[in-house]
């Protein structure tokens, strides 16, 4: 299937084509060569952020003995998600690229990691706080790339 996106250049503007054939390495813009985000990985980011949002906005009625497995499990698959990323070779740009997605998720986790600290949800309070260490790492890593990228 001949499925391309096109992302706009945060930095200049231009809007680039995404041909599906890039999978997950990381790209640059055309025009001025910033990193642009993978979709294959902004994918899955996104994925997380809907994931947690979900879970944020249901977390009260859905805060039973019964229902904190699938909480649990919920959460491990985002870890997943997040912990298999560092792998993917256009990782770091795309995390540059879309920092703010990255900061949205911390906000995330750290509201809900507060929420949870006040439930019986121990087990999934300790994979959330791994989720949190995760987007840390990611947060100090990343604008090493700013300067190490640009030539000013
Ligand atoms: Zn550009």
């Amino acid at each position: 299937m001949g499925s391309e996106d096109f992302y706009r250049c945060d930095a200049c503007g231009k809007r680039n084509r995404i041909p599906a054939a890039v999978g997950v390495r990381g790209i640059r813009c055309g025009g001025c060569g910033h990193a642009l985000p993978t979709p294959k990985i902004l994918e899955r980011l996104s994925q997380v952020k809907t994931e947690l949002q979900d879970l944020s906005v249901r977390l009260r009625r859905f805060d039973y003995p019964r229902n904190h497995t699938e909480i649990e499990r919920k959460l491990s698959r985002q870890k997943a998600i997040l912990a298999n990323l560092p792998d993917l070779p256009g990782y770091r740009m795309t995390s540059h690229a879309s920092f703010d997605l990255i900061i949205e998720i911390g906000v995330l986790v750290d509201d809900l990691e507060r929420r949870l600290q006040r439930t019986a949800l121990k087990v999934a309070l300790r994979i959330l706080v791994e989720i949190g260490q995760f987007l840390r790492i990611l947060a100090v890593e990343t604008p090493r790339l700013l300067t190490s990228g640009s030539d000013d």
